[in-house]
């Protein structure tokens, strides 16, 4: 099925190229189409889609509008995320079966930002026994008394396996940035430290994609609000999220200064607009489609002599 993207008006600027592997990202993106009823001037491509995600040395979370639907169509939408998991899984069965390469899949993103139910949507569609899902909450004693990437190291994919980190390394530049729990020299270096391990994931057969989810400071009220006063979803809600809310702008920054600092060729961040659930989805479908295609996993061969072997 053909996918129909359509944008309002308003130029894309291009900042620079990338390698071929990753498509070119923008460094904003006005006049995005924040209506499904506003009528198109243009169709975008999936690559335009992801160029208007894709993280730069300059990127203005400004500019990055969480509700934008990129004018697609609800169920349209839908249907096409079937289609593109559909992808996704037959190119990690190639993974798999390769054996020789790994996808690391960051998702960042505030409190009720959509990291458990990107999970949830996007790994569901994927055969269990090629995926892993990892999540860091405060460093234990241990965990603190190593480098930050210690415990990150440990839960890389091995070959032919997809890992999912929920929460990251990155929260050693953002909640310990936020709330001061390292003096600035020390966090501040980290960034350079990211860069050159995520650069070593990727030399060593590990492709690094990393989302942020970008979600309106009005849609976290909605979804901590439906925490609260929903039995089913009330264990999800911590006091806490109410301290870290009112950080909104000092976390926006932080995750401004992330984005910017540590979007590489080797390991890109995507601002996903994480307002609707159903853009969210398929952006990240579409991203994980694209560098599994950009990897090419190929089935092993087979062994000799079995072609026309008849099992009595
Ligand atoms: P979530 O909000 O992701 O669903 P949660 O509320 O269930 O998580 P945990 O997953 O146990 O809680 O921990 C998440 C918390 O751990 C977040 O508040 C996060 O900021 C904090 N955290 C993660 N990494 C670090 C770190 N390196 N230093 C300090 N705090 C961290």
């Amino acid at each position: 099925m053909a996918l129909t993207l359509r944008a309002c008006s308003g130029a894309r600027r291009i900042v620079h190229a990338n390698r071929a592997s990753a498509p070119a990202p923008a460094s904003t993106v006005p006049g995005m189409d924040h209506d499904t009823d506003h009528a198109p001037d243009h169709v975008l491509t999936d690559d335009d889609v992801l160029i208007a995600c894709r993280a730069t040395s300059a990127t203005d979370l400004a500019a990055h509008d969480p509700r934008t639907t990129f004018g697609w169509d609800k169920d349209v939408a839908k249907d096409r995320f079937d289609d593109v998991i559909a992808d996704v899984d037959h190119l990690q069965q190639r993974l798999y079966a390769e054996g020789e390469r790994a996808v690391l899949m960051v998702l960042q993103g505030i409190d009720a930002g959509g990291k458990g139910g990107t999970i949830r949507s996007v790994m569901n569609q994927l055969n269990p026994s090629g995926v892993s899902v990892h999540g860091f909450g405060v460093p234990s004693e241990e965990e603190r008394a190593h480098d930050f990437l210690w415990r990150i190291h440990a839960h890389t994919p091995e070959a032919g396996t997809i890992a999912v980190f929920d929460r990251s390394h990155y929260e050693d530049v953002l909640v310990v940035r936020v709330k001061g729990l390292a003096p600035e020299p020390v966090w501040r270096r980290r960034y350079e430290h990211i860069r050159n391990f995520e650069r070593l994931l990727d030399d060593e057969g590990t492709t690094v994609v990393k989302f942020f989810l970008n979600v309106s400071r009005d849609e976290q009220r909605e979804r901590l609000q439906d925490r609260i006063d929903d039995p089913e979803e009330r264990w999800k809600f911590r006091k806490g999220d109410l301290d870290d809310r009112a950080l909104w702008d000092e976390y926006q920054t932080a995750f401004e200064a992330a984005l910017r600092e540590t979007s590489t060729d080797a390991a890109p961040w995507y601002v996903v607009p994480g307002d609707r659930k159903w853009v969210r989805n398929l952006v990240v479908a579409l991203a994980l489609r694209h560098h599994l295609t950009a990897i090419g996993p190929e089935y092993p061969p087979a062994e000799d002599d079995i072609a026309g072997l008849v099992v009595e």
